[in-house]
């Protein structure tokens, strides 16, 4: 799930050091002279869990 962005709801993609202040990169600049205070969320993918009927024919594979 994305995060969003604590001021303009949009996908979150910095968080403040050990808070779970989220922003967009907009919002962050606006907000911080200095964003190296922010660090950019990282996503956990576990692509194995993902289950996407969509899934193109060459990405698919068989699974046991
Ligand atoms: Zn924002």
């Amino acid at each position: 799930m994305a995060k969003k962005c604590i001021i303009c709801g949009e996908e979150a993609i910095l968080v403040i050091k050990g808070t779970n202040d989220v922003y967009c990169k907009n919002c962050a600049e606006e907000n911080f002279d200095d964003i190296s205070y922010l660090e950019k969320i990282e996503e956990p993918k576990p692509a194995d869990t993902i289950i996407d009927d969509e899934v193109s024919d060459e990405e698919s594979e068989p699974k046991e």
